[in-house]
């Protein structure tokens, strides 16, 4: 049986961005008019893996644009676990700094939960420390991880109907997985949570009226994984032989989805726009703004 093509739109996660930067930016353009500083945001890396560099230059560039002060610690790939602890207890304790983001991947050495609950979870931009998380879970959040605060954004926007519907996660890592699950469940939406050992994930994902994909596996979701109108969001990004690829094959799954995210120009600048929501949003919070 041959189905009509649907008409899909492909998410803009450019211009979406652009505008929500534009109300972060009014926002810290008001505050400076009633006498407060910026907000800061200061990231840290250890070791110079290339991605990492070129994102936190996109994230200090944002911030520039917006208002925002940032800094950054480039530390050495042989920084120990302690004088890392020891930075971050620093930017704790400085009431100059809104917002702390550790980069990740971090070298072997360090173990990353350790690294996650020596921030102080009034400045947890990247939300991964366990109170964070915490109070997502008990629905009583202020700062959530930043892709899945994206991808809520993407949905609003494009007024994807959540409640009732079927959300299908492929994913469960700390970052996506689990976030956008919780998420999407206090919209009302009923959540199915898939993973490597999903038995059929293809009829799993069919039944989905939002399909979130974050397994970092590329092209693995195919037309025939869509249900006619679905909205697809894509979070995967793997480099393979020098471009960027996501989850979806994006090609064949345009004509079948309502609504899909590409690989560039999707989530990923929505991802950093949330970080600086973060940041503004614990700034206010800590000074009662
Ligand atoms: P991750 O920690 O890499 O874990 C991948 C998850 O996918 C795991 O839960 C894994 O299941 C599941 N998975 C892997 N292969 C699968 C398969 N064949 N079928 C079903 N599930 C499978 O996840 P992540 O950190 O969320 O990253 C996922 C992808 O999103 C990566 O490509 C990453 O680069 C991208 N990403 C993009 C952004 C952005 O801003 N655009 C932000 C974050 C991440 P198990 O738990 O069973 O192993």
């Amino acid at each position: 049986m041959s189905q009509d093509p649907v008409e899909t739109v492909v998410f803009d996660g450019l211009a979406l961005a652009n505008s929500l930067r534009g109300a972060l930016a009014e926002e810290i353009h008001a505050l400076a008019k009633d006498g407060h500083r910026p907000p800061c945001l200061v990231v840290v890396l250890v070791g110079d893996d290339p991605a990492s560099r070129s994102y936190i230059k996109g994230k200090q560039r944002t911030c520039t644009r917006i208002g925002m002060d940032s800094a950054e610690h480039l530390l050495p790939e042989s920084t120990s676990q302690d004088e890392l602890l020891d930075l971050i207890r620093r930017l704790n304790e400085d009431d100059g700094v809104d917002g702390i983001l550790v980069q990740l991947p971090l070298p072997a050495h360090i173990d990353p939960a350790v690294v996650a609950e020596a921030v102080d979870p009034a400045k947890d931009a990247d939300a991964l420390h366990p109170i964070t998380s915490g109070r997502l879970l008990a629905g009583t959040w202020d700062l959530a991880s930043c892709t899945p605060l994206g991808i809520l954004a993407c949905l609003d926007h494009h007024r994807i109907a959540l409640e009732g519907a079927h959300a299908v996660v492929v994913g469960r890592s700390q970052i996506v997985g689990k976030p956008i699950a919780l998420l999407l469940q206090q919209r009302n939406a009923t959540v199915t949570m898939c993973h490597s050992r999903t038995r059929d994930l293809p009829a799993v994902c069919r039944q989905a009226d939002v399909l979130v994909v974050a397994a970092g596996r590329p092209r693995m979701v195919g037309a025939d994984w869509i249900k006619p109108g679905a909205a697809v969001i894509d979070v995967g990004v793997t480099e393979v032989e020098g471009k960027l690829v996501g989850d979806v094959d994006f090609d064949a799954v345009r004509g079948v989805a309502g609504l899909i995210t590409p690989s560039r120009r999707g989530i990923g600048p929505m991802t950093i726009t949330m970080l600086l929501r973060n940041t503004l949003r614990a700034y206010r919070t800590r000074k009662g703004l």
